[in-house]
């Protein structure tokens, strides 16, 4: 509904101009014409004789052989000259179809081809012939009509008059609402109809785009009797297929209508879909006879009638503005269709206009424009759903790229410290053992112990100790600028370090970061020397075939034993 008021707001000017247009139409259409004259009276020569009709004329059985055949209307008007301008003779409808002639000479069929393969009686026609062939005083308009014991009308009242004004005037209103209107109802109602299918293809479970998709499809076709002046199939086909199309519409739109209020229940859904299979055949074998047609009419139009009391109480408990639009429009079809059958019997069949051609076309055009609207809300509710989505889905992305890389962290952080843990250290010692490896290249390995820091720990206790680690830590990581180096905690109060260095560089660097421990300048009541240190062990190996990374960690672990057994706070390197 959203979709539609937005749809009058936007096209409030178009809807403006529509409705003038409309209006001026109107007025023109209603316009009379001072010269036209209407001429009601003829001379029908038929095979049962001649005789004298009032127009509208409907013929009789007799009129003509079963299968069809070919009656003259006689028609006569006086002038007082030969007119100055073109004179236009205006036949509003003429079944099946019809030739004409003027004063005996031939102006031609209403389409062109044989009359007998010809249907022309849904169309106006406004015959201009040449301004010669009128005369002053008696004119005789001939009509010569081709018709058959299923289409029984003849011919409506022909009108003559300024060819503009008929041509302006009544030939372009029942032009406009009898072909155009219908032909582009028709391509509408289609082109939905194909929408609808594509759509209830793809949805498969949205029953009621399936059923409005055929009905709006079914309609379409039924109009094929207004558009079409030359059949390519055979006559009794065609008015089988517009017969069956128009009754098979009927079933289907019950049908939509019924899915659409969500009333249709099994039982009911097989037999309108029976019917609706069915009604072509018996027609068929029924020979297309009309009062066969009018019999199987009769339970669809009690039932179509039947539901709109029904709908209109279903509209009600449901409250939903699109039901209540669809009730309207399916109420105005009914009336339409009870007010066709009381307005147009007799001669009122062949001059009146049905409404409810227009009538059931709107409605489908109104579920259309509804089905769209639903589809079209249910689009955007998906698109807003999405982008909620997205929002929360990169949301989560982030909260997890976070934790990932504080899990990372932890996994190959020392807690205490903050530098590169053991699982870490272990890691890189295998990774640049491969490359020094392969590039044949020295790879040192120091290995740093906290010097008596168990008497430490017993004197300044376990928390200062671990402050201790903490500075002892910070001051080996200021010296480790290189990339290559990795500096770790090996475990308890010993410290590693992987060095991309040859012998004389480790050995340089391992006092640098045994000064370094000096420098911080801890007290230690229990050592010696009064202060913190730390003795180191090293260890340079160019890896060969017959060594391994723990060739290089045990010959660090000898040193720095040696560093300890030598009387601690000093370097010791592995022989080479
Ligand atoms: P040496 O000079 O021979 O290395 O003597 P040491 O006392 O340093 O060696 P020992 O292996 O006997 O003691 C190591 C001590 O380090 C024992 C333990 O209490 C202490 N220690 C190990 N890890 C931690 C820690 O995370 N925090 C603290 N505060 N102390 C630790
Ligand atoms: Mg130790
Ligand atoms: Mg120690």
């Amino acid at each position: 509904m959203r979709f539609l008021r937005h749809l009058f707001r936007c096209q409030r000017s178009a809807w403006l101009g529509f409705i003038l247009a409309c209006a001026s139409l109107a007025t023109l259409a209603g316009a009379p014409s001072l010269a036209a004259q209407t001429l009601d009276q003829a001379v029908l020569s038929s095979p049962s004789g001649e005789r004298q009709v009032s127009l509208p004329n409907l013929l009789q059985p007799d009129d003509f052989a079963p299968a069809g055949g070919r009656v003259r209307y006689t028609l006569q008007i006086e002038l007082p000259a030969p007119p100055a301008e073109p004179l236009g003779i205006y036949v509003s409808k003429v079944s099946l179809s019809g030739q004409l002639a003027l004063n005996g000479q031939p102006l031609g069929a209403c389409e062109p081809g044989p009359l007998e393969e010809l249907r022309c009686l849904h169309r106006p026609y406004l015959f201009v012939p040449p301004v010669g062939l009128w005369q002053a005083g008696t004119n005789t308009i001939e009509v010569e009509v081709f018709a058959n014991q299923r289409q029984m009308n003849g011919l409506a009242p022909v009108q003559v008059g300024s060819a503009q004004e008929l041509d302006r005037g009544p030939y372009l209103r029942d032009r406009l609402l009898r072909v155009e209107l219908i032909r582009a109802l028709t391509w509408v109602s289609l082109c939905l109809g194909l929408l609808a299918l594509a759509v209830a293809a793809i949805l498969r479970t949205e029953n009621v785009f399936l059923w409005f998709g055929l009905c709006s499809i079914v309609n379409a076709l039924s109009n094929l009797n207004v558009l079409v002046s030359t059949p390519l199939v055979g006559f009794e086909l065609f008015s089988w297929f517009i017969f069956s199309s128009r009754m098979v519409s009927v079933p289907l739109l019950l049908l939509t209508l019924l899915v659409f209020f969500e009333r249709a229940g099994v039982a009911v859904r097989r037999g309108l879909v029976g019917y609706a299979l069915l009604m072509p055949l018996i027609v068929w074998l029924g020979g297309n006879d009309r009062w066969l047609v009018v019999l199987l009419y009769v339970p669809l139009m009690a039932l179509a009638l039947a539901m709109v009391p029904a709908v209109i109480y279903w509209s009600w408990r449901s409250r939903q503005t699109v039901h209540a639009w669809v009730t309207l429009n399916y109420a105005l079809l009914m009336l339409a269709s009870v007010l066709d059958f009381l307005r147009l019997n007799g001669t009122g069949s062949f001059t009146g206009v049905y409404w409810i051609t227009y009538a059931y076309t709107g409605l489908i055009l109104l579920f259309g424009v509804m089905l769209m609207s639903r589809l079209a809300s249910a689009l955007i509710s998906e698109r807003e759903l999405t982008a909620k989505l997205d929002l929360e889905v990169a949301r989560q992305t982030a909260d997890l790229k976070e934790a990932n890389q504080r899990l990372a962290e932890l996994s190959t952080t020392d807690p205490l410290t903050g530098i590169a843990n053991r699982r870490q250290f272990d890691q890189t010692l295998a990774v640049e053992w491969k490359r020094a490896q392969r590039q044949q290249q020295p790879l040192s390995l120091l290995m740093l112990d906290v010097d008596m820091f168990k008497a430490y720990n017993d004197h300044y206790g376990h928390q200062a100790g671990d402050e201790c680690l903490r500075a002892i830590a910070a001051a080996l990581r200021s010296c480790c600028q290189r990339s290559g180096d990795l500096l770790a905690r090996y475990g308890g109060e010993e410290f590693v370090l992987i060095a991309d260095a040859d012998q004389h560089g480790a050995l340089q660097f391992a006092e640098k970061l045994r000064s370094a421990v000096e420098d911080i300048k801890l007290a230690h009541a229990r050592s010696p020397s009064g202060q913190v240190t730390a003795s180191i062990g090293l260890a340079t190996l160019v890896p060969a075939p017959t060594t391994t990374p723990d060739t290089l960690l045990r010959l660090a672990d000898e040193a720095l034993y040696q560093a300890k057994a030598d009387g601690r706070n000093r370097v010791r390197q592995a022989a080479a």
